[in-house]
């Protein structure tokens, strides 16, 4: 177990579960858990290593990837306060 170290091989063991492999996977339609907003639907197409174990689920992120996450799950975060936001009884 050595968590520090950077991966590089495709399909390598999870280090979270440690049963799954990580496979490439589209995050298109893949929901996420962010901040304070609960199942956003990812709308983007975007190739993230994913553990293929289907309890686990691991992301592995980096750099860029995470950039692009965090800017699509802003995005989506935004949009459904918006929509809230006009669902709501005006003043
Ligand atoms: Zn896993």
């Amino acid at each position: 177990m050595r968590a520090t170290t950077t991966p590089s091989a495709a399909c390598a063991t999870c280090y979270t579960c440690e049963t799954g492999a990580m496979r490439p996977a589209n995050m298109r339609g893949r929901s996420f858990d962010y901040r304070d907003e609960r199942g956003l639907v990812f709308d983007e197409d975007l190739e993230v290593f994913t553990c293929d174990s289907p309890a686990c689920g691991e992301l592995r992120l980096g750099g860029e990837r995470t950039a692009r996450v965090d800017a699509v799950l802003e995005r989506l975060r935004l949009a459904r306060i918006r929509r809230r936001a006009a669902d709501l009884p005006g003043p």
